[in-house]
């Protein structure tokens, strides 16, 4: 089946979108606690059987803005994006890593997005990677200096760069190919491009655990993981790699996979959410996770406006030149961002009570 450009598109961030949302409510916990609290994954459980995204979304909406306006040229792209963070900061958001928040903290202070990020392997970079990866499919120099550009605006660790660059392949592959990618192809391609040994070795390893056809709680039991996957760059995209390329259409599986894992959960469900929507597309994404999405004004139609205007901007997996970004009516987060808080904080208050 080939996908249009706009379903594609929008089902990379949709499907960013339904992860993070279905991942949201388990952040932090443990495999075990998270499954005593919830149960199995089935659907959103954020409140009252609704779900609501988090950073990890956010950020990969301001990278397609930013794709939008820059058509990929790296300094723009990287100008563009660092606004996008400063305002997003403004915002007050509930979600925000301990190394994005000092990185937009040096933006405000007058660093420029080319040195504002600080060292670490975190995997905030690999939330951004996937809508970069899916644009520019056909175009391999763009996608790397974009990806480096949106990943080195808050990290400059080398494996963050590897593995932010491992997911903007794996959606330039998914792109390309679709439920066909080649597992062997996109890991040799991606460790290929490696800095550093530790990428390369965790990639081998998901090589390694496709071959024994572990599942995915076998896999993250061997990293040491069996508790939660982490937010550590070498940990979360081998994880999300694995789950994903095991089988590249089951978006819902996949997403329900990784969730169960514990730990980041968001992020984790993010990125594989990312990396599955746009094998499927918008259109097959799950109706009832999409209509349990309450969302505003980052709700599912402006994300499929996005995707719609992305698909313009780069209709053949290269960039057509700079466009506009998609309107967005920003004073609405201060009414949403301060009730999403209240939810967060509430959640954080019920984990102080049973079931441990
Ligand atoms: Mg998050």
């Amino acid at each position: 089946m080939v996908l249009g450009r706009a379903d594609m598109l929008a089902g990379t961030l949709l499907g960013t979108a339904l992860g993070d949302a279905i991942g949201l409510p388990r952040e932090g916990l443990s495999r075990r606690r998270a499954a005593r609290m919830f149960g199995p994954v089935a659907g959103h459980r954020l409140v009252l059987g609704r779900g609501m995204v988090s950073d990890d979304t956010e950020h990969a909406c301001m990278t397609g803005q930013a794709l939008l306006r820059s058509g990929a040229e790296p300094d723009r792209l990287g100008r563009s994006l660092a606004w996008r963070l400063r305002g997003w900061l403004l915002g007050l958001p509930a979600g925000v890593g301990f190394a994005t928040l000092r990185a937009i903290g040096r933006l405000w202070l007058g660093w420029s997005p080319a040195t504002s990020g600080v060292r670490s392997a975190g995997n905030g970079p690999a939330m951004r990677a996937p809508i970069i990866g899916a644009c520019l499919h056909a175009d391999p120099a763009g996608l790397r200096a974009a990806t480096a550009v949106a990943t080195r605006v808050t990290h400059r660790d080398p494996r963050a760069d590897d593995g932010a660059l491992a997911i903007a392949l794996a959606a330039a592959h998914a792109a390309r190919h679709g439920a066909a990618v080649d597992p062997a192809a996109l890991l040799a391609e991606a460790r290929a491009a490696c800095q550093h040994d530790e990428s390369r070795r965790a990639l081998a390893e998901v090589e390694a655990a496709l071959a024994r056809e572990d599942t995915p709680a076998a896999f993250a039991a061997r990293l040491g993981l069996a508790r939660g996957v982490t937010g550590y760059v070498l940990h979360t995209v081998p994880v999300a790699l694995h789950a994903w390329l095991r089988r590249p259409a089951a978006f819902r599986e996949v997403v329900a996979d990784v969730v169960a894992l514990g730990g980041d959960t968001d992020s984790v469900g993010a990125i594989v959410g990312a990396l599955g929507g746009t094998v499927v597309g918008a259109a097959a994404l799950p109706d009832a996770w999409l209509a349990g999405l309450c969302e505003w004004p980052r709700g599912a139609p402006w994300v499929r406006r996005l995707g719609a205007a992305l698909a313009d901007a780069y209709p053949d997996g290269r960039a057509r030149g700079p466009a506009a970004a998609v309107p967005l009516w920003w004073p609405g987060l201060a009414i949403r961002n301060p009730l999403f808080l209240a939810i967060v904080l509430g959640h954080g208050a019920r984990r102080l009570l049973p079931p441990y």
